[in-house]
């Protein structure tokens, strides 16, 4: 038997690695089953370039609890390891034997998918462990190899009986982290660590249902039999290719992904890439929406088919975080900090080369199936029109196929926009005015008043529309957005009715000065316009401007601090044509001239859903007042 010291460059290393290593302990049991699988696949290489010359055969890896003992196994069929290896590759800590056999194997191995890295994942053991041992038979002719470890500094190496090939590690799971051999601890981390890992893991056994045989009888039960328990699927869909899955298989792993979301996805997104990085890949998107916060956190981020995170900030491009699904990249560094990740060269290629898919999956959605992209349009535009906003790349890509749908559930481009209304909606200086509207039955009387006069209205509802306006003015020249009931649609009314006034400038004088008197000038700026005589009264428009502002405040726009206390202005539009109008121009006795302006400016409030509180109870109580 042989014992020894540790070879470890910092003094007692172990207290550091049980405290500070990994503040996650339980990510124990994932260091040793990658060692595992890591074993096992050195070993397929190794007999598929004729090195090793056994049999492979159908090797798994199986956890056992021992509750009694308050031991957890982890048993696998891998390579093993000689005396002389334990030596080498356990003794001396902070190096990776992964690292040596990528190395030696470099060219035949790249493809291995072989995990380990650090060094220092064997040792994570001790995070819950008061004693590790080690039994390992290499496949090489050698006797095994049994070690053990109390957690300080030395060891002892020595002999074993074990005849079969394979490594057994044994944990003797100290009092504090004794929740570790419950089965359904247990299980709760293999499904969230291990579920796709490439060699199939057994943890117990289950019961299995047969057929019942041809002669039962009804009342006899069907025959049973207990079989290994296989809690990972070793071959996930993202690691085949492409052109071997039909729909109903990416369907069916996003309910694997997602076992309790009951709605399918929208469509998926296959990513493989092996140059200059290495990533695969599959992401869905959900339907989506108006709500773009309880979405994110659903991307799965592996290594190797081992689960590392769902936190892909950084990795993936924000406005994407919104989609499901899962990404595999070994050359995603993760022992870094988040900033310095956004930083790393690899990992904005990793999220740019996303970014691309992305469109290009849907531009061809678009181009291929245009009547299929409309009416998914609604469920996936808050991810379209955030894109457009944050990332440049993806707005080019993106305004040939993003949509912008007229309240009439028409979806134009914005090309096919332009030129709809080219001829139209230009304002006095031959700027394309876009009409919107931001909710249907609230502005109705506005959009009614537009389409009279043959405008298109878009309807534009989704909660970061303001923001994408105003980068689509910016990025676009010669257009300007207008709500329906904006103020600039003046502009175009102005423009295209050379109606004259009826009243003399005089006369226009002394109405402007009587309803002053009474409509408070604070709040209002009224105006005089001559209309058709069959146009609103009165009319409330509040400056495109203002009322954007407010808007991009309340959705988080950048840089718009110091703006939290714009006052409510408004435009009051006076139709000067209209019969009302001339009806409180001759009001002789006061009281009634006021009677009617109050009237007329709380039912252009109530239009624009302003009239609120004891003003809308006392409007009630005139208007009662007046059919009496
Ligand atoms: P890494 O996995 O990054 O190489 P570890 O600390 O996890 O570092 O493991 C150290 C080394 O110990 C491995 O590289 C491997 O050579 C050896 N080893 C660990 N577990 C096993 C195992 N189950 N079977 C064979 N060798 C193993
Ligand atoms: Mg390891």
């Amino acid at each position: 038997m042989a014992t020894g010291n540790i070879n470890v460059s910092v003094e007692n290393i172990f207290p550091l690695i049980k405290k500070f290593l990994y503040s996650d302990h339980e990510i124990f049991l994932r260091e040793l089953i990658s060692n595992a699988t890591d074993a096992t696949l050195k070993l397929k290489h190794l007999t598929n370039i004729g090195e090793a010359k056994v049999e492979y055969g159908n090797p798994m890896i199986e956890i056992k609890v021992d509750k009694e003992a308050k031991q957890l196994h982890i048993i696998d069929q891998g390579l093993g390891m000689t005396a002389d290896e334990v030596q080498k590759y356990i003794n001396e800590v902070a190096f990776s034997g992964a690292e040596e056999f990528l190395e030696k194997y470099k060219d035949s191995a790249k493809d291995a998918g072989i995990i380990g890295h650090f060094g220092l994942g064997f040792y994570s053991a001790f995070m819950v462990a008061d004693k590790v041992e080690i039994i390992t038979k290499s496949y090489k002719d050698e006797p095994a190899a049994h070690w053990t470890c109390d957690g300080s500094t030395s060891y002892t190496l020595e002999a074993h009986d074990k005849a079969e090939r394979g490594t057994e590690i044994i944990l003797h799971i100290n009092e504090e982290e004794e929740s570790f051999l419950e089965d359904s601890k247990i299980s709760e981390l293999l499904t969230k660590y291990n579920k796709f890992m490439p060699i199939p893991i057994k943890f117990g056994t289950k019961t299995e249902t047969l057929p019942k045989p041809e002669d039962a009888k009804e009342e006899d039960p069907a025959p049973t039999q207990e079989v290994d328990n296989i809690i990972n699927n070793p071959s996930p869909a993202w690691t085949k290719q492409p052109a071997d899955l039909k729909e109903e298989d990416y369907k069916g792993f996003y309910r694997e992904l997602y076992p309790m979301q009951f709605e399918e996805p929208l469509f998926n997104i296959h990513l493989n890439v092996d140059y200059p990085f290495n990533l695969t890949g599959i992401l869905y998107f959900p339907k989506l929406g108006q709500d773009m916060s309880i979405q994110k956190d659903k991307i799965q981020l592996y290594q190797n088919q081992v689960f590392v995170t769902d936190n892909v900030e950084g990795i993936v491009p924000e406005f994407l975080t919104m989609l499901r699904g899962v990404i595999d990249s070994p050359d995603i560094p993760l022992n870094v900090s988040r900033s310095y990740l956004q930083a790393d060269g690899a990992v904005k290629k990793i999220s740019s080369y996303i970014t691309r898919k992305v469109a290009d999956k849907l531009s061809s959605l678009f181009k291929n199936d245009r009547e299929d992209f409309e009416k998914k349009w609604n469920d996936i535009k808050v991810v379209i029109e955030y894109g457009m906003l944050s990332e440049d790349k993806f707005f080019e890509k993106a305004d040939k196929f993003a949509l912008y749908p007229t309240v009439d559930d028409t979806y134009l481009t914005f090309e096919e926009l332009q030129e709809k209304i080219k001829e139209q909606q230009t304002d006095k200086d031959n700027k394309l005015v876009v009409l919107y509207a931001s909710n249907k039955d609230e502005q109705h009387a506005y959009i009614a008043a537009a389409k009279d006069k043959g405008y298109e209205v878009l309807l534009l509802d989704s909660p970061i529309v303001s923001h994408l306006i105003q980068k689509l003015e910016t990025s676009k020249e010669n257009v300007s957005f207008v709500r329906v009931d904006g103020d600039h649609i003046d502009n175009l009314i102005k423009k295209d009715e050379e109606t004259i006034s009826k009243l003399s400038d005089e006369e226009k004088e002394a109405l402007k000065g009587d309803l002053e008197k009474v409509i408070p000038t604070t709040t209002y700026t009224v105006q005089l316009e001559a209309m058709d005589s069959t146009a609103s009264p009165f009319m409330i428009t509040q400056p495109e401007f203002m009322r954007r502002m407010k808007e991009m405040q309340q959705t988080g726009g950048g840089g718009m601090f110091g703006m939290g206390n714009m006052p409510e202005m408004y435009n009051l539009i006076v139709n000067t044509n209209h019969d009302l109008i001339t009806q409180i121009k001759d009001a002789t006795a006061e009281a009634e001239k006021e009677r009617l302006i109050k009237q007329s400016l709380d039912l252009a409030k109530l239009s624009q859903n302003l009239l609120k509180g004891e003003e809308l109870t006392d409007f009630i109580k005139r208007s009662f007042e007046m059919i009496k």
